[in-house]
């Protein structure tokens, strides 16, 4: 059965930027609804140590992102559990269709739906998802205890997973198509020095190689990007780890995007091409991509949505 809500304001998503907006709308007095999505607390739920929040040294994400929700929740945002499946954004008020029937109207909408793992796009890679071909090494490194496993990527996550992937496997190999890392010099200075790991540079996963049964990876094929010689390694599991791309499904065809679906927001706002919907965090953000900048646009859409609620009165 359907269910009509109305509110001022819709947040969706329940990362930094959903649950920061939720706390701030709260007490601006805006009574906002948070829709969490599939993935409640958004992406640092998928890692461990995040080192970098002001004010803990040290706490798991997945402690983080509870936090956060009871905080907004103490304030008095109403957070549900629902997927939402369609905007439109064509009228007022707005209207949003969730996966549990529930259609949300609404006067205001703060997107803060974040960004998801690219993938390499292989044929092989899809055949193995969820029998060793992983995107998430917190999620899936227990399943391979004393296994020789590799990352591919040269960022922040790759690096993170193939550490953290040392807790498990027998031997972490990470496969990065250049020579130089992206990430912090700090977890560069770990991954270097921890005995478990090496390093493949200037190579390419060109395909997932494994058996059917029972159906699993038993190595990958990889290219030398320089030299174009192919060669294989032997692995039980891959993570991938070569980016995010903003999860941009509800309103690419509507709103003004770039650099890849990263949806625009006017320069110093949050405010997007359509008035009254506002865009936080990693759905807008192609540059800095952290917990502590969505959290700051998820403070600023609030205050913004409460200015423009008082202007269209
Ligand atoms: P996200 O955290 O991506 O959350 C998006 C939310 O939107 C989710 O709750 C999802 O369920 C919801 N959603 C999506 N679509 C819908 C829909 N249709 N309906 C309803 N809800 C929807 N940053 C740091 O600063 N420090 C770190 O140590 C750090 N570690 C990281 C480790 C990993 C493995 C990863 C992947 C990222 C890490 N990051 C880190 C980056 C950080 O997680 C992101 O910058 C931050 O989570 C982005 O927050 P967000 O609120 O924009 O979106
Ligand atoms: P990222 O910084 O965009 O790095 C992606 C990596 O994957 C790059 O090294 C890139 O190579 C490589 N890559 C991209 N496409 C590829 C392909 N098709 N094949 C092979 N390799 C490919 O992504 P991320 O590491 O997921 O980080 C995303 C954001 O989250 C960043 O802003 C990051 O700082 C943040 N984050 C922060 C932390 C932290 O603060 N501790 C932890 C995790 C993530 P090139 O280098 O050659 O382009």
């Amino acid at each position: 059965m359907e269910n009509y809500r109305h509110t001022k304001v819709l947040i969706i998503g329940s990362g930094p930027a959903g649950y920061t907006a939720g706390v701030y709308a709260s007490r601006a007095m805006l009574e906002p609804l948070l829709i969490q999505g599939i993935e409640p607390g958004g992406q640092l739920t998928t890692t461990t140590e995040v080192e970098n929040w002001p004010g803990d040294s040290e706490v798991q994400g997945p402690d983080l992102m509870i936090r956060m929700e009871n905080h907004a929740k103490s304030v008095g945002c109403e957070v549900l559990s629902d997927i939402i499946t369609n905007l439109d954004l064509s009228g007022r008020p707005f209207v949003a269709t969730g996966d549990s029937g529930n259609i949300y109207t609404c006067d205001s909408i703060i997107l803060a739906t974040g960004a998801r793992a690219k993938w390499l796009g292989l044929p092989s890679e899809e055949k193995y998802k969820g029998f060793g071909v992983s995107a998430c090494a917190t999620c899936d490194g227990f399943f391979y205890k004393n296994q020789e496993i590799v990352v591919v990527g040269g960022g922040n996550t790759a690096v993170e997973e193939a550490l953290f992937l040392t807790n498990f496997a027998s031997k972490v190999t990470l496969i990065h198509r250049r020579d130089e890392l992206r990430s912090e010099k700090i977890l560069q200075d770990r991954l270097f020095k921890n005995p478990k790991i090496e390093t493949l540079w200037f190579n390419q996963v060109v395909e997932i190689l494994g058996d059917k049964e029972p159906l699993g990876v038993t190595g990958v094929k990889v290219k030398n990007v320089k030299t174009g010689v192919l060669s294989t390694l032997e692995c039980k599991g891959v993570f991938v780890a070569i980016g995010h791309s903003p999860a941009n499904e509800l309103v690419k065809d509507v709103l003004k995007t770039h650099m890849g679906g990263y949806v625009i927001t006017k320069p110093d706002s949050t405010e997007t091409s359509i008035p009254g919907i506002f865009a936080a965090g990693d759905l807008t953000d192609h540059k800095y991509r952290q917990a502590v900048t969505s959290a700051g646009m998820g403070c600023m859409a609030a205050l913004e949505v409460e200015r423009f609620l008082a202007e269209t009165k």
